[in-house]
């Protein structure tokens, strides 16, 4: 292998304990301990693992979770409810519903009912129109995590052509809307491509970063790779040989100059950012 692994577990380790510094700080200056509410509506094996690794999160860096686990035959209605509570409780500062949700509830409703102040996912239109206009309360979790990689990694990606497969409202829209923004960790030029771009291969040949969030076993293979170009892999994908991600790992480190791993790369991340954002919540909340 030729390409300089992106160690997000150990960037994730460093992270959490510049957080846990400031969640001490933050509760002795202020005797409140900020908390993260978390929803999971269904029994569905991979948002178990999900929530209970956020929960550890919280632990390690000194914050509380508060776990409301709800059956699948749920109601919309019932959902709506908790969520309604959890918004009104000063002792909850952030809010995270665990997706997918089942079928008989629409998932925007519930998103859209999240106070925007506890809305620490950052899917409520309130957080994503700020965002857009570069003034963020929250940044979204895994755009941030790739993000962060980049920068602690001294990827610089002002002036580069950033390509990101995949136009999600959790990973590809949010991190195209961020890498355009002035300053730090931005000002790249960024392409966003999906299921209907023309010629995907020439496209993600032309970046010197290329993201991949598609959801498709080791879809981007070597030859859709520029050398040396920097390669992140948001994709987990399970498959009978265990976790993978959307890139052809194997091969592509053999022409990219960095690459993440899967598992290691942008997950633990995605987690460490979650908790910044309940930081972040609790001190807004603190002063208002
Ligand atoms: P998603 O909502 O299913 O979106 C997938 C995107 O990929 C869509 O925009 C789709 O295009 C595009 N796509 C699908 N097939 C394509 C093809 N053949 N060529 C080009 N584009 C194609 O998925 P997501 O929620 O963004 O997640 C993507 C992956 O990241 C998944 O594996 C997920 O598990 C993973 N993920 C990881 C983290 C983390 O923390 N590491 C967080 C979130 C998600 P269309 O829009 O045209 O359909």
């Amino acid at each position: 292998m030729t390409a300089q692994l992106l160690d997000g577990k150990s960037l994730a380790r460093t992270i959490q304990g510049e957080i846990a510094v400031e969640v001490a700080e933050f509760i002795e200056n202020n005797t409140t301990v900020p908390c993260l509410a978390t929803v999971l509506v269904g029994a569905d094996p991979a948002s178990e693992v999900y929530v209970r690794n956020k929960r550890q999160a919280c632990e390690r860096v000194g914050m509380e979770s508060r776990h409301h686990e709800l059956s699948p035959e749920t109601t919309e209605a019932e959902l709506l409810e908790l969520v309604r509570k959890l918004n009104r409780d000063a002792g909850v500062h952030g809010i995270l519903v665990q997706l997918p949700l089942p079928k008989q509830i629409t998932e925007t409703r519930i998103l859209n009912a999240v106070n925007p102040a506890k809305d620490v996912d950052c899917f409520h239109p309130e957080n994503v129109g700020l965002l857009v206009q570069g003034r963020p309360r929250f940044l979204p979790c895994t755009p941030h995590g790739v993000q962060q990689l980049l920068l602690r990694n001294g990827i610089d990606t002002a002036g580069k052509h950033v390509v990101v497969v995949g136009r999600s409202d959790i990973v590809g829209k949010p991190l195209a809307n961020m890498l355009v923004q002035k300053g730090a960790g931005a000002d790249a030029t960024v392409t966003v491509c999906h299921s209907r771009t023309r010629d995907l291969a020439a496209v993600t040949r032309t970046a010197d970063i290329l993201v991949a969030a598609i959801g498709r076993p080791r879809f981007i293979t070597a030859d859709m790779v520029r050398p040396g170009a920097v390669v992140v892999d948001v994709g987990i994908n399970r498959t009978a040989q265990g976790l993978c991600g959307d890139v052809d790992f194997a091969a592509v480190a053999e022409v990219a100059s960095h690459i993440t791993p899967v598992p290691g790369g942008v997950g633990p991340l995605t987690i460490t950012m979650l908790l910044k954002n309940t930081l972040t919540a609790c001190r807004e909340q603190a002063t208002t």
